[in-house]
């Protein structure tokens, strides 16, 4: 059993029963395309089933299988159509052909990432992604002060980290909640668009 399943063997923080709020924000505003849709680390898949119950063709991975058994039961129950797949997000382009997606969404991987694997990550992004295809990021943000939870993340890190292949459209201030935060976490949102 990996640590991130080990995770899901009780209610983690992060698995809130609603989908955060910034992702709403994001479809009221239009900034969401039409086309297939893939939440990366996408836990419990509150995130994917939102989308998917607004029109979208969703897919969600996530590297624990127990997280995607429990995505996989709350959209049966819902009668909410969303794949769902044990995947190591390092390896997207094993699974799905290239320019497959027209977005992807991360609501708290990328933060959990190390040095090394960042890369990697946005390589394979690219990888899925068709050319002006969008992803759209929440993560803990250099300004949340408060003890324990993944790394803290600088807009100057997301703009080294994504600009060999996307250009940044904005990195707003956000918050993500969580089952322990209150008040909720000071987080970064990020829009980018693959080259
Ligand atoms: N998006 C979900 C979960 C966020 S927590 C939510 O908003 O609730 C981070 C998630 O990333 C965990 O579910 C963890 O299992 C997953 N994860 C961590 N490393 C991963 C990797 N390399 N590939 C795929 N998923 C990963």
């Amino acid at each position: 059993m990996n640590f991130w399943d080990q995770a899901y063997s009780y209610t983690p923080p992060w698995d809130i029963d609603q989908p955060q709020p910034v992702f709403i924000d994001l479809l009221n505003r239009g900034e969401v395309q039409p086309g297939p849709l893939l939440d990366v680390g996408c836990g419990t898949g509150e995130n994917a089933i939102f989308f998917a119950r607004n029109g979208f063709s969703v897919t969600g991975i996530d590297l624990s299988p127990t997280a995607i058994r429990l995505a996989k039961q709350k959209a049966h129950q819902h009668h909410i159509s969303v794949n769902f797949y044990t995947e190591n997000a390092l390896m997207l382009a094993n699974r799905f052909a290239p320019a497959t997606f027209t977005t992807v969404i991360d609501s708290g991987l990328f933060h959990t990432l190390t040095d090394d694997e960042r890369p990697v990550f946005t390589d394979q992004l690219a990888k899925i992604l068709k050319d002006h295809g969008n992803y759209f990021m929440l993560c803990f943000a250099d300004k949340e002060h408060r003890p324990s939870g993944p790394r803290r993340i600088s807009k100057e890190e997301i703009h080294h980290t994504f600009t060999p292949h996307f250009i940044i459209n904005y990195i707003h201030d956000a918050i993500m909640l969580s089952n322990i935060h209150n008040p909720p976490i000071q987080a970064y949102f990020t829009s980018a668009t693959k080259l």
